[in-house]
């Protein structure tokens, strides 16, 4: 059940989340039980928008005076960054927008928060980043946020393996450029190496549908390993099922999600 606020009234302000498919999304149900709670008259829903209507669209979300912003998924993290009147230094860094909000002059400006949720889901978890040596799967939208958000937390390395050597070798070199040290480095993936002791992300679309294959290879899971995913449902995935059977830690996609809820909320509601 969604808490809303306590009456939808004429001053009631919306904020949206675009995306297509729309249905998985999980933002209006964990935040609009946050905006009740700080008494905000915010209600947030889910507005099915798909590629080739984005354009037409942020117009009309333009036009929409008590639409405070909306929230981002797939397939327009990185189609929205050109259509944003100004940008986040984070969210330009990244090269992805996953919110945006209209400013006090009227303008929408685009923000990341999906590397700090996916840190700070781990934190809130129990698990320590600081000095850890990481594997990630991916290099798209999801990924590039983590693999920033990893190196400001001070892990201690991060080995990118993805589908695309080349997005995974462009990758390690921009946070390597930003976080000045020599912390990434890509590695093709279907040829992973690991080690006790590491921090497994799935960052890839792999494990949305029951019939995927795994991202990596699931038979390197050892039980010194904490398997994480981004994909918050099934908020078990294959992957995530595998490695519990294979004695892992394993950390679902929710807690990415969760993480970075309350900030969107405070951002929104400021
Ligand atoms: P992108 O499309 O930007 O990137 C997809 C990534 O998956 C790429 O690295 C791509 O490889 C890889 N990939 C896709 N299909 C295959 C395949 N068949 N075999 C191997 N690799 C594949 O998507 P996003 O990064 O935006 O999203 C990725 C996932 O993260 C989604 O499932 C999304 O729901 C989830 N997510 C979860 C969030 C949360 O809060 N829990 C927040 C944001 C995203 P290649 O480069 O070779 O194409």
């Amino acid at each position: 059940m969604v808490d809303l606020p306590a009456t939808i009234d004429g001053s009631t302000k919306i904020m949206g989340v675009i995306g297509d498919p729309i249905a998985q999304v999980m933002t209006p149900t964990a935040i609009n039980p946050i905006f009740a709670a700080r008494g905000a008259n915010i209600v947030c829903l889910p507005l099915h928008i798909g590629a080739q209507e984005l354009e037409t669209a942020w117009a009309g979300l333009k036009a929409l005076r008590n639409l405070i912003g909306f929230g981002i998924t797939l397939p327009h993290k990185q189609a929205a960054l050109p259509l944003c009147d100004s940008l986040d230094p984070l969210a330009e860094r990244v090269g992805a927008v996953n919110l945006v909000r209209r400013e006090t002059d009227g303008s929408f400006k685009g923000y990341q928060f999906d590397g700090k949720g996916f840190v700070r889901g781990l934190k809130r978890q129990g698990h320590t980043v600081t000095g850890r040596h990481c594997l990630m799967i991916g290099a798209g939208g999801a990924a590039i946020a983590i693999a920033f958000a990893l190196a400001e937390e001070g892990a201690a390395s991060l080995i990118i393996a993805n589908r695309t050597r080349q997005k995974a070798e462009e990758l390690a070199e921009a946070v390597n450029r930003v976080a000045g040290r020599s912390f990434a480095r890509a590695e093709m993936s279907g040829q992973t190496h690991t080690a006790s002791g590491l921090i497994v992300i799935n960052a890839t679309s792999l494990g949305l549908s029951a019939s995927d294959p795994h991202p990596f290879d699931a038979g390197l899971i050892d039980e010194t390993m904490l398997i994480a995913e981004v994909i918050a449902k099934p908020e078990v995935t294959p992957l995530l099922e595998a490695a519990r059977r294979r004695g892992a830690q394993i950390h679902s996609g929710i807690h990415m999600i969760h993480g970075q809820i309350d900030l969107i909320a405070a951002h929104m509601a400021a």
